[in-house]
């Protein structure tokens, strides 16, 4: 007999929620689905998803709805309205915000819909879209224990089963998130700045990347995430700069909200600023380094 799976809703079909969809279908969870660009389901329709117009209807055919949105702004306008998730969704229902996000508008929704027992995670990832379509996200979960052990099946079909971890309730998963983010953008930037002086003052960017790996300034940045550019020229068009000077600003909303003065995190959202302004809004996440590169007026390529 086959196991009969949970139907899974799922609303943002980009960059992400594209190849997560792609893993929840190959998993066997029957899929309803929805995105403003119709011809972003084309594919998972020919595989057995089913096209809903709203996310109303979306909620209305599921047994637990997924949101892959850029910002909470979108969060928001899928949620409310006559064709909004909560016009669709039953009492006691599951709704999963996978968005890089903020708590706000899922506690508007515990606040405004208390009596209706909805059950709600948030659950951003990290891993890039290439984590997404190879089913390895990291996902970071804030919600109630029992919710997050009911859901885990759904969550290890779209990540790796031992980065998949519960940071605490509701809120959490968010927190986390642009906690990373933010250190990495920061560790993008300030490395951007020491090849760039080093290369300049003469040294070979060879010898001075494995210098710093050697000492006590290593990175897995320096290490690892920084050769698309220096091998192969890739600023990570996957996750464009517009979403990441987003995550930047969430981040310190966040800490603004929680009273830490943050001014490092501040410069390099302004470094991140004037990149999107540069190279616009769908340049990679990582052409910050492409101004310091253009400071010094050739690439940073090994
Ligand atoms: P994206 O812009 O590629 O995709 C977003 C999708 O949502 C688009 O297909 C868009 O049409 C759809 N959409 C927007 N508003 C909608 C609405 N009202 N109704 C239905 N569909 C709507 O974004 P992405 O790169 O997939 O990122 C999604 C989230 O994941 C963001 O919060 C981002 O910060 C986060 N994230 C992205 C990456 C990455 O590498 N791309 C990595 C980790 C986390």
């Amino acid at each position: 007999m086959t196991q009969h799976l949970p139907t899974v809703g799922f609303i943002g079909l980009g960059n992400m929620g594209s190849g997560m969809t792609r893993n929840l279908q190959a998993a066997g969870y029957p899929l309803v689905i929805t995105d403003l660009r119709r011809e972003a389901a084309d594919e998972l329709v020919a595989g057995g998803a089913t096209w809903a117009e709203t996310p109303a209807e979306v909620a209305r055919a599921s047994d637990l709805v997924i949101t892959m949105l850029p910002t909470p702004r979108h969060v928001e306008a899928v949620l409310h309205g006559e064709d909004g998730i909560l016009a669709g969704i039953p009492d006691g229902g599951t709704w999963i915000d996978m968005s890089t996000s903020v708590p706000e508008p899922a506690d508007a929704v515990r606040r405004d819909h208390a009596a209706r027992g909805l059950r709600i995670l948030d659950a951003p990832v990290s891993g890039m879209s290439v984590g997404a379509a190879n089913g390895t996200l990291q996902i970071f979960i804030g919600g109630e224990t029992d919710d997050v052990a009911r859901l885990r099946p759904v969550f290890e079909a779209m990540g790796e089963p031992e980065r998949i971890l519960h940071v605490g309730g509701a809120g959490a998963g968010y927190a986390v998130k642009l906690m990373i983010n933010q250190l990495w953008f920061s560790h993008l930037v300030a490395t951007a700045e020491v090849l760039a002086i080093g290369t300049r003052a003469g040294v070979d960017l060879g010898i001075l990347r494995r210098s710093l790996i050697a000492s006590p300034a290593n990175s897995n940045f320096l290490e690892n995430d920084v050769l698309s550019i220096l091998e192969h020229g890739d600023y990570d068009e996957g996750f464009a700069i517009a979403l990441a000077c987003k995550d930047l600003g969430l981040s310190i909303d966040l800490a603004r909200a929680v009273g830490v003065p943050v001014e490092l995190s501040a410069v390099v959202e302004q470094v991140y600023r004037r990149a999107r302004a540069s190279y616009g809004d769908r340049a990679g996440e990582m052409t910050p380094v492409k101004l310091y590169e253009d400071l010094i007026g050739h690439d940073l390529r090994l």
